[in-house]
């Protein structure tokens, strides 16, 4: 069976012309097994190859297209190549075409026979007056009555190998399959979608992104908007936003366990902790958080805020109303050095309230954790702060009310779903202290509420970053100094691997710390590492908070959470090894007081071009969000998130990085259609969103 004019696109790929059983296996360990995952392998690019030029107008450096008849043909065959040349000719003049290790032309491109060349034009090696083409496409001229040709005559598409398929097969079964595109394919887009979109059907869509239509614009073409692509892209997005859509209205129908009431003495309580007024951005988003809280469907939202716009107080917060009614609050951290610090800082906020925090980290071992783990149980402890580890393993809580999550991108997915199925009811709360491009925010997280805490509380001084080679350390130890003597306060960073500070790390970072003494006699240096006990970390960080110590060299252990405004340089060392979330994070350490502050970027060696790229990023801006999107593309959207790419849907046409526009778009039409009809969406859409499963679809199905 060869699919002749009704195309199925669901038809197994072998039967696609020119396909066949052979290929199809192979195809199938690429990921294509139908005629339709073939058409979604879109051309990386296009090419014009509609002007035919006069040979006598080549001028070496063009790409161009010539057609003409073969007046020469030889081949040759060497030892470890052959090569088989041939002289095209037409009225103008004649041009010398070289193919090499391809001996089967000698039987296709024959003396005497019309042809069409396109390729790059050089000069020949041997006679610098002839003009040659190396490898150029070729195709047997067609007559005067024929179709213009699939590789020549046309803007053709440009492939990138699929498979056992190379460039020139794929193009010219692509072409033959998009041409036989039935227009009245089956379009999951409702007739009213596509024209307030104002795009193309489906079969069109198709059609042309394989074989352009005479008006489609090149330019157009080669940036993924002709208007094949745009429909092809807002299709894939406006599927996935539709499902996100769905599951945002799921859960407002969904019922929690406690909705929260919000009394004076809540009011009380919060006010009693708060060291400080809030700034008005922390209000409106303690505001949202706290209609969330009171409504009866859980929350689930993302709190987004630049380094040091205040986002823990909020959670403190937040939790402190869950406690007011009698519920428990869970706050986890992405790494157990961060659990230390938030935990210590709870602690200290709540010192004249009658909370118990518990710190449950894998360092609390034993009989501790036994107590720890009864106390949460019992309900007798208030608020547990650990890593995400807190949820997954054995820990019961007698009545978790809310589960706040920081830095959500350092670690695996842990949503309201993976709470609901340990039994907890609770409602959630994100939140990310490195900004997330828009792009990814509304597809990794796009069925969560988001706010957004867009101001720095008062008293900030912007931070002036330098880029210096290791060796150039003497000017930086004299700043510090200067600025020890000045009475001021210096942080130096050593990178170590998080969690698993490891004995040479903490030499590293002990013998650094020497070394810094050494060279700043007579100023106070002290040291901070993830392998001390707590009560010998609160006494550092206590001494460097009163500025009994002058220079805190420190792994990053200080990342989050320390907040010293006295504090004027960040030294990153091996700046180069640090990720730009990371660095943006350190710099929020300095720069909280009113003197200005510095921070200096050691690099050590030679910067590799991507190392270069980054620490370029950071002496550039302190723009989080500008930084996140500059990662984003230096990284690519899977690495944002780190190696493990949860979260993230695969998609087949759209890309993150090129098409934000078109996710706006698709998003607001989503949301439209999910509010305006609810779960019965006009056909044939459920069809089709439903068809496999919209989580498999995206690669977004979990295991276990
Ligand atoms: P984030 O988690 O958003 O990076 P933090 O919650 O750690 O920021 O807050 C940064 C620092 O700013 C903290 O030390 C906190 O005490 C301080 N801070 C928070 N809110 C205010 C405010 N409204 N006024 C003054 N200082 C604040
Ligand atoms: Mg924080």
């Amino acid at each position: 069976m060869i699919i002749a004019s009704v195309v199925d696109l669901s038809a197994p790929v072998q039967y696609v012309k020119g396909v066949g059983p052979q290929r199809a296996e192979a195809l199938a360990k690429v990921g294509v097994r139908t005629a339709e995952d073939l058409l979604l392998h879109l051309p990386m690019r296009y090419e014009d190859r509609r002007l035919l030029a006069r040979i006598a107008d080549l001028r070496p450096g063009m790409r161009a297209a010539v057609q003409g008849e073969i007046v020469a043909a030889g081949l040759r065959r060497g030892r470890r190549m052959t090569l088989f040349e041939i002289r095209l000719q037409d009225a103008s003049g004649h041009l010398k075409a070289l193919f090499f290790n391809q001996p089967y032309l000698a039987d296709v491109l024959v003396r005497g026979r019309r042809v069409v060349l396109y390729g790059l034009v050089e000069r020949d090696a041997l006679r610098s007056r002839l003009l040659a083409m190396r490898s150029p496409q070729h195709e047997i001229a067609p007559g005067a009555a024929e179709e213009p040709g699939v590789h020549t005559g046309r803007v053709v598409a440009v492939y990138e190998k699929l498979g056992p398929l190379t460039a020139k097969p794929l193009r010219r079964i692509l072409t033959g399959l998009a041409k036989r595109l039935p227009p009245q394919l089956e379009d999951p887009l409702p007739p009213e979608v596509r024209s307030r979109l104002g795009v193309v059907g489906r079969a069109e869509a198709l059609r042309r992104v394989h074989v352009p239509a005479e008006d489609d614009d090149l330019d157009a073409l080669n940036r993924f908007r002709a208007p094949g692509h745009v429909r092809l892209i807002l299709e894939e997005l406006l599927l996935f936003q539709i499902g996100l859509a769905r599951r945002r209205l799921g859960r407002r129908e969904e019922r929690k366990g406690m909705a929260f009431e919000i009394t004076d003495r809540t009011r009380e309580a919060v006010k009693r902790i708060l060291p400080f007024p809030l700034t008005s951005a922390q209000k409106r988003v303690l505001r949202e958080i706290a209609d969330d809280m009171r409504a009866p469907h859980p929350m689930n939202r993302l709190v987004q805020g630049d380094v040091g716009s205040g986002k823990t107080l909020v959670a403190l917060l937040s939790m402190v109303v869950a406690l007011e009614n009698g519920g428990q609050a869970a706050f986890m951290a992405p790494t157990e050095i961060l659990a230390d610090q938030h935990f210590l800082t709870f602690r200290r906020l709540l010192r004249r309230c009658p909370y118990r925090v518990e710190l449950l980290t894998s360092a609390v071992r034993g009989g501790e954790r036994e107590d720890v783990l009864a106390r949460i149980r019992s309900g007798e402890a208030q608020i547990a702060v650990g890593t995400h580890a807190l949820i997954q393993e054995g820990v019961r809580f007698r009545h978790l009310g809310l589960a706040v999550i920081d830095e959500q991108h350092r670690f695996g997915v842990l949503q309201r779903e993976d709470l609901r199925r340990k039994g907890y009811d609770a409602d959630v709360l994100v939140m990310t202290a490195t900004p997330i491009p828009r792009t990814l925010a509304l597809t990794a997280y796009g069925e969560l509420d988001v706010s957004l805490v867009d101001e720095k509380p008062p008293g900030r001084s912007s931070v002036r970053t330098v880029l210096r080679p290791a060796s150039e350390r003497r000017e930086v130890v004299e700043l510090v100094r200067r600025e020890a003597a000045a009475g001021r306060q210096a942080f130096v960073v050593y990178p170590l691997v998080e969690e698993t500070e490891k004995l040479e790390d903490v030499r590293a970072a002990t013998e650094a710390a020497e070394e810094w003494a050494s060279l700043l006699p007579g100023v106070r240096v002290g040291l901070l590492h993830g392998r001390m006990r707590t009560t010998e970390k609160e006494q550092v960080m206590a001494d460097f908070s009163a500025n009994a110590i002058s220079v805190l060299v420190a792994t990053t252990v200080i990342e989050v959470g320390v907040d010293v405004p006295n504090a004027t340089v960040m030294v990153v060392e091996h700046a180069e090894r640090f990720g730009l979330a990371q660095l943006h994070q350190l710099r929020g350490r300095v720069g909280r007081g009113q003197a200005p502050s510095t921070c200096v970027l050691l690099a050590h060696g030679r910067l590799s071009e991507e190392a270069r790229a980054r620490l370029d990023v950071m002496v550039r801006t302190e723009d989080g969000f500008a930084i996140a999107e500059r990662d984003l593309e230096i990284r690519g959207p899977g690495d944002f998130f780190g190696t493990r790419q949860w979260g993230l849907p695969s998609f087949r046409v759209a890309n993150l990085l090129r098409d934000r526009d078109l996710l706006e778009k698709a998003r607001a039409e989503a949301f439209h259609l999910v509010a305006e009809h609810g779960s019965a969406l006009p056909p044939p859409l459920p069809e089709f969103l439903d068809k496999g499963g919209w989580e498999r679809r995206f690669g977004l199905a979990r295991v276990g």
